[in-house]
């Protein structure tokens, strides 16, 4: 099993409505972004042509590496999801 086939064990209920990590869409700063984009286990964290941070909350396994990382940049809010959404690890 690598790491990929992994992650797509896990079931996540995504809340459409409502993300439980707001990030700072017009942060530019490199060093930042290239180390939340590196250790975010999902690889959720990317770079856009502009050097903006791209985000998407959909796949996250809720390990608070981006908010420990960038708390004070990138991540402005960080919050489990609501009862009921999130991951549920499954280990098959
Ligand atoms: Fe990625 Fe973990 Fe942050 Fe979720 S909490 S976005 S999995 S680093």
């Amino acid at each position: 099993f690598d790491v990929i086939q992994k992650l797509g064990v896990d079931k996540i209920a995504v809340n459409e409505g409502s993300t439980h990590i707001v990030i700072d869409k017009d942060y530019v700063g490199e060093q930042e972004l290239q180390k939340v984009i590196k250790a975010c286990p999902a690889a959720l964290y990317d770079e856009d042509e502009f050097g903006s941070v791209r985000f998407d909350f959909a796949g996250c396994l809720e390990c608070g590496t981006c908010r420990v990382l960038c708390g004070k940049t990138i991540v402005k809010q960080w919050n489990y999801p609501e009862s009921s959404f999130g991951v549920e690890f499954r280990y098959g």
